[in-house]
């Protein structure tokens, strides 16, 4: 198995730090002990858990009460669309975006097939929010307002308080996930507008099937998964141990290392970026530069397809993503793209690369390396000319011959 890979994927899941596998493993061995268990052998388990516990509402400024442990990210947007709903079943409206992960979309999809009415608000040529079409769409039936906080193809950042000052107008529930923000921006809830925060283990150098929902106190919720009495009645099921402890220091190192890395990736980012553009022609940033996470971006490379990119960037040891999902065989693009109005040109082409804390120089300096080599390769072997209208042609001569 390969891994000495250059890994500029983080957005998509991370490394665990070696601090936090060294804390977890005595829980997968010694310590094993049931956390709700009366003995004093279960009872330091349960310690360790409230530790960890502790250790998550830190680095989102909560209060550990407010922490309700999930299986992953996707298991805290499902419960918190569900809680939302059920404490208030006189309600049937719904907000949320057009660029949601699919943990949202598809959740929001299935709600409008069992009589909820859902808006998916639009996003700009930038990725960026219009408020005033938030205002617009609030009315007194709007029981949940879910938005995320930072894009995980982009990394363009919502203005969230601005949005949540808006939502408590109307007396909406305010939920965000905030899965691509945990780690990579400075958060806290004390001085938030926002009732329910979701947070997943494996975006920020914890392990994975680990996630946590933020719950406001005083924030009615009802639980999604019934049974006996973990996480106050919130969630049942035994505690996920090992898991819970890792993520407790997980959270503890992002937020000692939060301001440095911000500091550091943003400058490799930057590099990457403007040497890139500089470099190759007719490329360009998608997403909002001014609002966005320090270690994301998303370059349209005009002309060519993204998963031919990736190809290339594989034989090198360089792991990135494109805008793409590969959806049953056909190159569908991405939903985020698409809903930017982005030109068919770039949609095609746009890959992410997204950094974390131990992204060296070295690694950033040999993808500037090898970019403009592959785009030239790649630009030179296609059949279509490199302007839009030869592009175009030559999409449309191939869709014919299908
Ligand atoms: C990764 C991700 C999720 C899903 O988290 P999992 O732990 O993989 O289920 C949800 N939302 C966003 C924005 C993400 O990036």
């Amino acid at each position: 198995m390969q891994n000495n890979c250059i890994y500029l994927d983080n957005n998509a899941t991370t490394k665990v730090d070696s601090e936090v596998i060294e804390v977890m493993l005595p829980y997968l061995t010694d310590y094993y002990g049931n956390p709700s268990s009366m003995h004093t052998f279960g009872g330091q388990v349960g310690k360790a858990v409230r530790t960890a516990r502790e250790q998550l509402a830190a680095i989102l400024g909560a209060d550990e009460s407010e922490i309700v442990y999930t299986s992953c990210g996707t298991e805290g947007d499902n419960a918190a669309i569900r809680a939302a709903l059920l404490a208030q079943p006189e309600k049937r409206h719904i907000i949320t975006t057009q660029v949601e992960h699919p943990a949202v979309l598809n959740v929001c999809k299935q709600l409008e097939t069992q009589g909820y009415s859902v808006t998916y608000l639009s996003v700009n040529h930038q990725g960026q929010l219009d408020l005033d079409e938030l205002e617009a769409s609030l009315t007194g039936n709007t029981a949940l307002v879910t938005i995320m906080y930072a894009n995980n193809e982009t990394g363009t950042i919502f203005p969230i308080e601005q949005i949540g000052l808006r939502v408590k107008e109307y007396g909406a529930i305010f939920h965000v996930d905030a899965v691509q923000a945990v780690g990579k921006i400075p958060l806290n809830m004390k001085t938030s507008t926002v009732d329910m925060l979701t947070l997943s283990g494996h975006k920020l150098h914890g392990p994975k099937g680990i996630g946590a929902l933020y719950i406001r106190r005083g924030v009615r919720f009802r639980p999604f998964m019934i049974g006996g009495h973990q996480e106050r009645g919130r969630r049942a099921g035994t505690e996920n141990v090992p898991a819970i402890i890792a993520l407790g220091k997980a959270a503890e190192l992002e937020l000692l290392h939060l301001e440095e890395a911000i500091a550091r990736e943003r400058k490799l980012r930057d590099r990457l970026e403007q040497t890139l553009l500089a470099t190759i022609p007719n490329c360009v940033v998608n997403g909002d530069v001014t609002q966005r996470l320090p270690n994301t971006t998303n370059i349209g490379f005009k002309y060519i397809e993204g998963e031919a990119i990736l190809l290339l960037l594989n034989k090198y040891g360089i792991c990135a993503s494109s805008g793409s999902a590969c959806t049953s065989g056909s190159l569908e693009p991405s939903h985020v793209l698409r809903a930017m109005g982005l030109p068919y040109t770039t949609l095609h082409g746009s890959i992410r690369f997204s950094l974390c804390r131990y992204t060296t120089e070295a690694e950033i300096d040999r993808v500037i390396e090898v970019m403009p080599s592959i785009v030239e390769r790649l630009r030179a072997l296609s059949p279509f000319k490199n302007d839009d209208a030869g592009w175009l042609q030559g999409q449309e001569q191939a869709l014919a011959h299908r």
